[in-house]
């Protein structure tokens, strides 16, 4: 299947690079259409898709039942707005709760910062229902970490290129290494912590995961000091590590956990789930959002969280990341270019060796060159995070590609 387009692909980038806050900086070529883990540009150039959006589209492209559940609702009703209700979020409330042995209330928001937002807030009402004063609400995230671009979410988020030039940020954030127990137990110490904040598995700082151990002392510490745990699970939940939630793996009871990303595979939505202690802190009119909740984003979410639970995805998850770890190892025997490989399922991170430090982006320009779309996650980290639903010879295809692509810049290296 391919479809012929009239238009250059320079003449739409170019419309880009001229209108668009340069913010961002996208490969040259204009994906068109997609089906299963293959997408196709413009120019009807195929590509394998182990990026999927950045870990959005968990059931690939085009998956009919998605399709059949937004255009039903794009017949039914698009919008409501908080003031009425609709079914489909009712039942995604639901569902979700069912799901989640933590959780006893949702709040629905549409991305990822704004579910993070609505985290940071309610541990803040948390804190001041008991009385805390304002400087005893500190939030300890961990270095590395990424909860999303509004200002209280980009304070989370522990990375000085975030933040450069967005000061003054807002207050109460406190930063450890992750991974870290002491230093966390010394944040702990200074006092006034009400929260700890934290992605099982690291995702845009470079695919790292908790450390076996760890969430179960950052839950033992939050008990300790009557703080309360909140996970990010935007990038690694919904599936991706092989389990719904990253965190099963590690047998701990958040009281928060964020969500989006693949929450709609694809449609814009974000979650934050409470559990026992925080679900009825915020009242009438504490927080809110117009768009939260739309019904055309909870009717997909809907669909995708049946599927994404079912265990037919869940075993691929597991499947296909054996293939893809065994293919790395593979590849790196070949051509030696990554120091590790980490992760959890099918969240992967390649890490480039010493010699190739800085060099991802150049990767990912010849792996789009050679049909494969994958993502980086800092300069130096390979980011592999395809579809949910791959298939073997997707997989074995996009390996393939990954071969060319790696021998291409071993070649380029060597010439260099
Ligand atoms: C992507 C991401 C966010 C931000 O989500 P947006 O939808 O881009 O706002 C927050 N936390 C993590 C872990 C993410 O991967």
């Amino acid at each position: 299947m391919s479809s012929s387009h009239p238009v250059d692909p320079s003449e739409l980038t170019g419309l880009g690079k001229r209108y668009w806050l340069p913010v961002y900086r996208p490969r040259d070529v204009v994906l068109d259409h997609g089906k299963g883990a293959r997408v196709w540009d413009t120019q009807g150039r195929d590509y394998l898709d182990f990026g999927a959006g950045i870990a959005v589209n968990s059931l690939g492209h085009q998956d009919p039942d998605l399709v059949a559940a937004l255009v039903a609702q794009a017949h039914k009703l698009w919008h409501a707005s908080n003031v009425f209700y609709t079914e489909p979020p009712l039942h995604l409330a639901q569902e979700l709760v069912e799901h989640a042995p933590f959780a006893e209330r949702v709040f629905l928001c549409n991305s990822g910062t704004e579910a993070n937002e609505a985290a940071i807030k309610l541990v803040r009402k948390w804190a001041a229902a008991q009385g805390r004063t304002p400087d005893n609400r500190v939030i300890v995230t961990f270095q590395g970490s990424f909860h999303g671009r509004t200002l209280a979410s980009v304070t989370a988020t522990a990375q000085p290129k975030y933040q450069e030039g967005y000061e003054p940020l807002p207050g109460g954030f406190r930063y450890v290494p992750f991974n870290d127990v002491a230093a966390l137990e010394g944040a702990f110490a200074q006092g006034g912590v009400a929260a700890v904040m934290l992605e099982p598995v690291q995702g845009e700082g470079g695919v790292m995961p908790a450390e076996p151990g760890f969430l179960k002392k950052v839950r033992e510490l939050c008990d300790a000091h009557d703080a309360l745990m909140v996970l990010d699970e935007i990038q690694c939940g919904m599936g991706r590590t092989g389990t719904l939630f990253a965190h099963s793996h590690d047998h701990v009871t958040p009281d928060i956990v964020t969500l989006a990303k693949a929450l709609g595979a694809g449609f814009p939505i974000g979650a934050m789930l409470a559990g026992p202690k925080v679900a009825d802190v915020m009242q009438f009119g504490a927080h809110g959002t117009t768009f939260g909740g739309n019904p055309m984003a909870a009717a997909v979410a809907l669909v995708a969280l049946r599927k994404i639970a079912s265990p037919a995805v869940l075993l691929n998850v597991e499947r296909q990341a054996n293939d893809i770890r065994a293919g790395l190892a593979k590849l790196n025997h070949a051509f030696h270019v990554f120091s590790e490989v980490r992760g959890r399922g099918l969240m992967i991170g390649a890490v480039l060796d010493a010699a190739y430090k800085g060099r991802a982006g150049e990767i990912l320009d010849i792996a789009a060159a050679h049909g494969l779309l994958i993502l980086q996650a800092g300069p130096d980290v390979l980011r592999i995070v395809p579809p949910l639903t791959i298939t073997d010879e997707e997989t074995a295809e996009g390996l393939q590609r990954l071969h060319d692509t790696l021998a291409a810049f071993v070649k380029e290296a060597q010439v260099a």
